[in-house]
C-alpha cells in the first residue's frame, strides 16, 4: 500500500516529463518502462501502450560517431529540441558498479553548443563534470564534444568497459553521455555513426533504423553499454526469454565445438538464475564478451565481460564464474539494491554499508548458480568455499573491518582502516553461505536465502532500494527467524565466525590448518583517478610492508612487469620463489621509489570442508537444498 502510493508518485513524474512519443516502439517502451519501475503497478490499462508529456518538455537525440580512423575519441552530438534555459549538461563522475571516481570531465574535449542555425551560445564550465549554456531561448540547441579515451597505450589489451581498437569499440554510457540536469527521466534516442561493416550490440531497445536505439530515461540509456565493431552473436532463450551472446575476439575465433559449449554454458546460468526468482525482468538480455583483460559490469539486460582471447577462444569453462556472477547481478543490486544507491546522484560518491549483499552475496550465489546447473560439481563448491573461508581466516582483517566498515569505506584508502583491507566479496560471499545455512537449519530446510532474495526483489525491486533495517526485517519476513544478534556480531561487527555451529546443518565441518607459504604479499586497490596507477596496499606483518611499502604507493612495476591493474600484481607475486627477490617500483608523492626485499615466509591459513562422520537425513536434504536448488 505504501509501495503503491510511491509508485504512483513515480509513475506521474515519469509520465509527466517524457517527450511525446508515439511510434511503434511505444509498447517497448512502456515494456521498458515497467522495467525501469520494475514492480510498479500500471494505473489504467492505457498505461501499458501510451506515454503521455507535455509537448513543451525537452527532448534529445544523440549521436555517437566513430570517424574514419581515428580511434582517439567517440565524437557526440546533442540535440535538444525544447531545451530549459539557462541548460546545464553534466558527465556522471561515477558509474553504477564500479564505485569510484572516474574524473571524467577530463576526457571531454571540443564542447560547443550551437542553435540549429550553427550560431555558437555562450558556455560556462561551473564545475570539472558540468557545463551551463545560455539558449538565447532558442526552440531546439546542438551541443558537441568528443569523449576522448585516456592511455591508447592499452587498448591492445583492453578492460571491459571502454575502449576504441581497430575493429572494435566500446561505449561506456556515462563517460559518453551527457544528462541535461533535471531531466534525467526524459526518453533518449541515440544514433552510431560507424566505419563501414561495423555493427551494434547492446541492450537498447531498437528503432525501425538499424543504427538508432532508444532508451526510457538517461539512467536506461547508461546503463545499457553498446559493443560497436566486428564481432560474432549468438542467440538462444532461456525459459523462452531470448538471450544472446555477442562477442568480439578482435579477429581471433571460436571454434563450432567451444562456441557450443559457450552457449550452453551461458543457457544454463540464465535458465538456473531465472529459476530462482520464478521469471526474468527484462524482455531480452545480452551478454557482451570482449577480448582483453578481466572484469566484468553488471547492467539491466546486459552485462560486460572482459576475458583474456585465449579463455574465450579455447576454454569457455573459464568464464563461467564471471558470467553467472554478473547475470545474478541483473537481479541483486540492479533490481534488489541498496536505498542509496538510487535514484544515482551521478556528481558525487554515494556511500551505503550493503555492497557485502550487493556483491558479496552475488559471489556465494555464483557457486550456487554454477553448481545447480550442473557446471561444478559438489567437489568444486566444496573446494571454492574452502578456499574463500581460509582466505577469511588467514586475513587478520577480519577482526577489524566489519562487512558494513569495507562497504562503507570502499571510496576511500585503506588508510582509513590502518592499512587492514578485507573484500567486501569475500566477506558477503561467506555471509550469504551463513544465512542460508541457518535459515535452512531454523526452518527444516522449509525456507532458505532464495526465499529472501525472493522477498526483497519484490518489495525492494522498484523505485526504492532497501535499508539496512528494511533487509533484516525482509529475511525475517520471508523465513522467520531473527537475525538480530547475527547481525550485531558478524554483518556489524567483527567476532570470529564459529563455522561449525552453521556448518553441521548441512553435515560439514571445517577442518583449518597452516602451511608455510612465500611472503612477497602485496595488495593492490584500484586508482584513485581514471588512468591513474593501481596503488599498493602494504599488507600489515607482510615482508613487503617490513621493506618500506606504503599504502597508497602507486605501482609501476613488481620484478620489471608493468602493472596496469591488479592482474598483474597478483602474477608477480605468484611469480616470487621463497627467497627470491622482489623489486617493487612506485610513485610516492610524486618522487620514484625503489623498495627492494627479500621474500620472506608467512603461515598461510588453509580450511578444507570435511563431511560429519554421522550424515542425517536432514544434513543431507539441507545440503542438497544449497547444491540442487531443492528443498
Ligand atoms: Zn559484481
Amino acid at each position: 500500500m505504501k509501495r503503491n502510493g510511491r509508485g504512483r508518485t513515480e509513475l506521474f513524474r515519469l509520465r509527466s516529463k517524457v517527450s511525446r512519443q508515439r511510434s511503434a516502439i511505444s509498447l517497448l517502451v512502456l515494456l521498458w518502462t515497467s522495467t525501469a519501475l520494475a514492480q510498479t503497478p500500471l494505473q489504467t490499462y492505457s498505461d501499458a501502450f501510451i506515454l503521455q508529456s507535455r509537448r513543451t518538455d525537452p527532448k534529445i537525440d544523440y549521436t555517437v560517431t566513430v570517424r574514419g580512423a581515428d580511434r582517439s575519441a567517440y565524437y557526440v552530438e546533442m540535440r535538444i529540441a525544447n531545451p530549459p534555459n539557462p541548460a546545464r549538461l553534466v558527465i556522471p563522475n561515477w558509474a553504477p558498479g564500479a564505485y569510484r571516481l572516474m574524473d571524467s570531465g577530463q576526457n571531454i574535449g571540443a564542447f560547443g553548443a550551437f542553435t540549429t542555425a550553427g550560431d555558437t551560445l555562450p558556455v560556462t564550465r561551473d564545475s570539472d563534470i558540468s557545463w551551463t549554456l545560455d539558449t538565447r531561448g532558442a526552440s531546439s540547441i546542438v551541443v558537441r564534444y568528443s569523449a576522448a579515451l585516456p592511455d591508447p597505450v592499452q587498448w591492445h589489451r583492453p578492460n571491459n568497459r571502454w575502449f576504441l581498437r581497430a575493429t572494435s569499440g566500446m561505449i561506456d554510457g556515462p563517460r559518453t553521455y551527457m544528462y541535461l540536469d533535471g531531466w534525467k527521466l526524459t526518453p533518449a534516442q541515440v544514433t552510431f555513426r560507424l566505419p563501414a561493416g561495423w555493427r551494434i550490440g547492446t541492450g537498447l531497445v531498437p528503432t525501425t533504423d538499424s543504427t538508432t536505439y532508444w532508451a526510457p530515461s538517461y539512467d536506461v540509456l547508461i546503463d545499457s553499454p553498446v559493443l560497436v565493431g566486428r564481432f560474432s552473436t549468438y542467440r538462444f532463450t532461456a525459459r523462452g526469454v531470448p538471450h544472446r551472446a555477442v562477442v568480439d575476439l578482435a579477429g581471433a575465433t571460436q571454434g563450432p565445438r567451444v562456441q557450443r559449449v559457450f552457449v550452453d554454458m551461458l543457457r544454463r546460468v540464465s535458465e538456473t538464475a531465472i529459476a530462482i526468482f520464478g521469471n526474468a525482468p527484462y524482455k531480452d538480455y545480452t551478454y557482451i564478451f570482449v577480448a582483453g583483460r578481466g572484469g566484468g559490469l553488471e547492467h539491466l539486460n546486459s552485462t560486460t565481460i572482459g576475458v583474456t582471447t585465449d579463455v574465450l577462444a579455447r576454454n569457455p569453462g573459464g568464464t563461467e564464474s564471471v558470467s553467472a556472477h554478473e547475470f545474478f547481478h541483473t537481479w541483486n543490486v540492479k533490481r534488489i539494491r541498496p536505498a542509496e544507491l538510487g535514484p544515482f546522484d551521478y556528481e558525487r560518491p554515494v556511500r551505503t554499508m550493503n555492497l557485502w549483499v550487493s556483491e558479496g552475496v552475488t559471489d556465494y550465489y555464483t557457486e550456487v548458480i554454477l553448481s545447480r546447473s550442473g557446471l561444478s560439481s559438489a567437489a568444486d563448491f566444496n573446494r571454492r568455499m574452502s578456499n574463500a573461508i581460509g582466505n577469511h581466516r588467514g586475513n587478520a582483517a577480519r577482526l577489524v573491518v566489519s562487512p558494513e566498515r569495507s562497504s562503507w569505506t570502499v571510496w576511500d584508502s585503506p588508510e582509513v582502516n590502518n592499512s587492514y583491507t578485507i573484500s567486501y566479496y569475500l566477506q558477503g560471499q561467506l555471509l550469504g553461505f551463513l544465512l542460508d545455512l541457518a535459515i535452512r537449519d531454523s526452518t527444516d530446510n522449509a525456507k532458505s536465502l532464495d526465499d529472501v532474495m525472493r522477498y526483497l526483489f519484490d518489495h525492494y525491486g522498484g523505485e526504492r532500494g532497501f535499508t539496512t533495517d528494511e533487509l533484516r526485517a525482509a529475511i525475517r519476513s520471508a523465513t522467520g527467524p531473527n537475525f538480530q544478534d547475527f547481525w550485531r556480531r558478524y554483518v556489524s561487527g567483527t567476532t570470529e565466525i564459529p563455522w561449525d555451529e552453521y556448518l553441521k546443518a548441512a553435515g560439514w565441518s571445517v577442518r583449518f590448518s597452516e602451511q608455510i607459504a612465500v611472503d612477497a604479499r602485496i595488495g593492490s586497490i584500484t586508482p584513485a583517478v581514471q588512468g591513474g596507477r593501481w596503488r599498493a596496499v602494504a599488507v600489515p606483518g607482510s615482508a613487503a610492508a617490513a621493506a618500506g611499502l606504503v599504502t597508497g604507493d602507486e605501482l609501476v612495476r613488481i620484478n620489471r612487469r608493468v602493472i596496469v591493474d591488479g592482474t598483474d600484481v597478483t602474477a608477480a607475486v605468484r611469480a616470487v620463489p621463497a627467497g627470491g627477490a622482489v623489486t617493487v617500483q612506485v610513485i610516492r608523492a610524486g618522487q620514484p621509489l625503489t623498495i627492494r626485499f627479500a621474500a620472506g615466509t608467512y603461515q598461510q591459513t588453509r580450511a578444507v570442508l570435511t563431511d560429519l562422520p554421522d550424515q542425517t537425513e536432514r544434513m543431507r536434504r539441507i545440503r542438497s537444498g544449497i547444491l540442487a536448488g531443492s528443498n
